[in-house]
């Protein structure tokens, strides 16, 4: 791929990325072999009007190099919205994608990957989400953010791993659906109990969050007494009681944030959330799960500029069919709308 750049904006580049990234492994050499795609992918940006938005899951050359915001799905389809930008690249798995562009409709939304899909959003289909509804007459239906355009369609509220809990206690009905991740589902089912409500749940298993096991953590808690344990809500919630606290990614920053006193951690977690905690704490100790989500690592440099160059064939523009786009819009303005109530 020829890369436009010339040698004295390179080096500049170069040093600019080595600033950041050495505090987690990238010699000067690999900075040097970034910095083309960095320089001309900053340059299109702004010629584009265009944002970067990168969930945390994406690699440090993406979140340091060219995102102006690296957030988790709430937060990146809320500056999706603020933006006034013509053309967001959403550097995310599709779902996500999509969701970014509900929130703004009238903005071109590229994801740079078609193969950004996943093994939660998978796991159900229309037909499935149609049958579940059948079964339980009457009881609305909650997808969760990571779920096709079409699942979403036929759902009643779309909700991320931030606002889940906040929405469905406030949903005024005694069953709700919730799907398809099987181990966030399992801990609604354990915290709505107290409020009195049924969530049924189902089977998605996330490739990531799946792996790990009570033996491991409590392993890890014997040998690692002074670290903090802090799990995402798509790990088992038996492991919950093991650990510090459990959340969204940008929960888990948070936690980081507000606890100055603790100097290590453990996230259990995709590894890229790990790596930017390095970067931005550096003298605190990161414990990471080399944990690689196979669908969000297939965003790369070299995707994002060819989607910025307009080299990317028309798939990888989100469009949705009128009748889906409407539906998911109606989903997704009922669940803010009760979040809002519940505020
Ligand atoms: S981390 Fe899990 S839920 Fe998130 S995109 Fe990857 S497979 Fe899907």
């Amino acid at each position: 791929m020829a890369i436009n750049a010339n040698a004295s904006a390179c080096e500049e580049e170069t040093m600019r990325l080595y600033d950041k990234l050495r505090t987690i492994g990238y010699r000067r050499d690999d900075c040097e072999l970034i910095a083309p795609y960095t320089l001309e992918i900053n340059i299109l940006k702004k010629k584009n009007n265009a944002l970067i938005l990168a969930h945390h899951y994406m690699t440090p050359d993406i979140v340091y190099g060219v995102a102006d915001y690296a957030e988790d799905a709430l937060g990146l389809i809320r500056r999706g919205e603020e933006s006034n930008a013509d053309m967001i690249i959403a550097c995310s798995v599709t779902s996500l994608a999509e969701m970014i562009k509900i929130g703004s409709p009238e903005k071109t939304v590229i994801c740079p990957s078609t193969e950004a899909g996943c093994s939660v959003a998978d796991s159900i289909t229309v037909d499935e989400v149609l049958a579940l509804k059948a079964r339980h007459p009457g009881a609305p239906a909650v997808a969760y953010a990571t779920t096709t355009a079409e699942v979403k369609a036929v759902s009643d509220y779309i909700v991320t791993s931030a606002n889940a809990r906040k929405v469905i206690a406030n949903i005024p009905a005694p069953k709700i659906l919730f799907y398809p991740d099987h181990a966030f589902g399992k801990a609604l089912q354990q915290e709505q109990q107290a409020l009195n409500k049924e969530i049924v749940t189902w089977e998605g298993k996330c490739v990531v969050h799946d792996n790990y096991t009570i033996d491991q953590v409590i392993s890890f808690r014997k040998k690692n007494p002074n670290t903090a344990v802090l799990f995402h809500s798509e790990v088992d919630p038996s492991l919950y009681t093991y650990g510090d606290m459990h959340g969204g990614t940008g929960a888990m920053k948070k936690y980081v944030a507000d606890h100055p006193e603790v100097n290590e951690f453990f996230l259990v977690t995709e590894c890229g959330l790990s790596d930017q905690m390095r970067v931005e704490y550096p003298g605190k100790k990161f414990i990471g799960t080399c944990s690689l989500c196979p669908f969000m690592k297939t965003i790369n440099l070299e995707n994002i500029l060819l989607a910025l160059r307009g080299e990317l064939p028309p798939e990888n523009t989100i469009h949705f069919q009128p009748e889906v786009l409407g539906n998911i819009q109606a989903a997704y303005r009922r669940s803010e709308t009760v979040a809002a109530r519940a505020a």
